[in-house]
């Protein structure tokens, strides 16, 4: 048996169960279905075949969901930090326990390939740990004194939050904004994407079992416009912590304002990488190719414009094609694969759409640009390089979300800036160059949330995570994340006698 057959029949036993019971909500320690019995149907990227029959949770659902987060929250907000640490470092072990079930339904359910999904688990369980570490701290504050008076501010969790992801990590997504939320005392519900909910699910019954009281974690599935909007609209959630595109970004900030939800927004990214003539090409070349073609090129912070200095444009573009045209595409649980299929037939559409657009527009296709005939007959395209692309072309301003590299030459320094900062996003920016006076100039006047020079995209939990622009609104990561889901207080104690101004005699 090939080491792909062995994966495939371990991934049919652990998706054996969704196929059997659905994919159902979970409320207050329940597992139930939606409220009205309503459901929908996800299908395998890799060969379109249904996998699993989703609860279709509406409002009726999410204020069940909302009302269970609430009742909760009182208690599970007075738990001490170091219990909470405590807690949440056993659903850490937890998760790691069952990292290949994680992975494999994890592949089996977005497309993305074992490759880098085999170490989701662990990165999920990491961002546990990270935040159990610094919960009993969470509440600290500073002491700010005058002279009569001494300030002390202290932080409190804001109370019930919802949390909202995308399709395409979904598992790491969630851990990402769900572990800080309960390590800062505040409850949750959970509304997954509804291409790929199969971990989220994982995941609250991971949590629960490892002694996670019931309701401090709701999982509500359905759709954007149901579920989702019903859960940005609900008078008892306080914050929405969401992952997801710009415009849907817009539509949660509307619905939102009634109740005056404080939200935190993590969207959409043209995240250009600029190679200048002096930098380390081999691994500028690399780093390239690896931010736009790992995880599909279906990832927020993928270098997807390539900017290069004109000298060496031809050069730089010839090899980065001849990695390209190397890639292996392939079934996601197939180690060798790199780039698995995308997540479902309507993305994997607006791709291709893209690529005749480009070709439409008058880039050069010089790797990929079509669809590729994979295993199971699935969304799999090739990874593509369009060359002789200028910035105003649509694939070169707007989010594909695939395997798609756009490669945009420039003159000098000033030009490569104006094109970086052209474009709506401004979520990461790659920089290689070895003159670090340049570098130092061009990252402080790039347009991004967080940019790497000479490095590709190295995550480092307590550095603050997120975007400029369209691409976002608050930050995650480190204290950042607390900032977000708990209210800072200000109490002034007297300490000496201030005068009371005397009105009304
Ligand atoms: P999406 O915006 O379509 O959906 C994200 C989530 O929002 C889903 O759960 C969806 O059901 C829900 N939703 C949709 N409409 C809603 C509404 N009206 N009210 C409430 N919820 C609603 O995004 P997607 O297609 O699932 O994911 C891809 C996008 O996510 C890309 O733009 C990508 O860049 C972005 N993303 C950003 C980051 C980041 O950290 N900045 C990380 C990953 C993905």
């Amino acid at each position: 048996m090939s080491k792909l057959d062995e994966n495939i029949a371990k991934a049919e036993s652990y998706l054996a169960r969704f196929k059997a019971e659905g994919v159902l909500n979970h409320i207050a320690g329940e597992t139930v279905p939606a409220a009205d019995g309503s459901t929908f149907e996800i299908i395998s990227p890799v060969d379109l075949q249904p996998m699993a029959s989703v609860a279709r949770g509406k409002a009726e659902d999410v204020d069940r969901a909302a009302k269970a987060a609430k009742a909760a929250f009182a208690e599970w907000a007075a738990m001490p930090g170091d219990a909470r640490k405590k807690l949440l470092h056993k659903i850490a072990d937890a998760i790691v326990a069952r990292a290949e079930e994680i992975a494999f339904v994890e592949c089996m359910d977005t497309g993305q390939a074992l490759k880098f999904m085999s170490k989701a688990a662990l990165r999920g369980a990491e961002n546990f740990r990270f935040f159990a570490d610094r919960a009993p701290e969470a509440r600290d504050g500073k002491v700010l004194r005058t002279s009569d008076q001494t300030n002390m501010t202290t932080r409190v969790p804001i109370g019930p939050v919802g949390v909202i992801t995308p399709w395409n990590t979904p598992f790491m997504l969630s851990t990402w904004k769900i572990a800080p939320a309960l390590a800062a005392g505040c409850t949750v519900v959970h509304k997954p994407a509804e291409f790929s909910p199969l971990t989220a699910r994982l995941l609250v019954e991971i949590a629960e079992g490892a002694g996670l009281p019931k309701g401090v974690w709701n999982l509500v599935n359905g759709l954007g416009e149901e579920a989702g909007k019903a859960l940005t609209e609900h008078p008892d959630i306080k914050a929405i912590g969401f992952v997801g595109e710009s415009r849907t970004g817009s539509m949660i900030m509307r619905q939102g304002a009634e109740t005056l939800k404080r939200v935190h927004f993590e969207l959409g990214g043209k995240n250009p990488v600029v190679v200048f003539a002096d930098a380390d090409l081999d691994r500028a070349a690399d780093a390239a190719v690896f931010m736009i073609y790992s995880l599909n090129g279906e990832r927020c912070t993928s270098s997807s414009r390539l900017l290069v200095e004109e000298s060496i444009y031809e050069a730089f573009t010839a090899k980065v094609a001849e990695k390209a045209k190397r890639i292996k595409v392939g079934h996601p649980l197939d180690p060798e694969t790199v780039v698995g299929p995308l997540i479902h037939p309507v993305h994997e559409r607006k791709v291709l759409d893209y690529i005749d657009i480009g070709r439409g527009e008058g880039a050069t296709v010089a790797a990929g640009g079509a669809k590729f005939d994979g295993p199971g007959g699935g969304c799999y395209v090739s990874p593509t390089l369009f060359t002789g692309a200028n910035n105003q072309m649509r694939i070169a301003q707007e989010e594909i979300f695939g395997p798609v590299l756009t490669a945009i030459p420039f003159r000098d320094e000033a030009e490569a800036l104006a094109l970086a900062n052209d474009v709506q996003y401004g979520l990461t920016g790659y920089v290689w160059t070895s003159d670090v006076t340049r570098a130092f100039r061009f990252s402080d006047r790039l347009e991004a949330g967080m940019i790497w020079v000479n490095s590709e995209n190295v995550r480092h939990l307590p550095t603050p995570f997120g975007g400029v622009k369209n691409s976002g609104i608050g930050r995650d990561g480190g204290d950042w994340s607390f900032d977000f889901y708990m209210e800072t207080k200000n109490i002034a104690f007297a300490t000496g006698v201030h005068a009371i101004p005397k009105l009304g005699g």
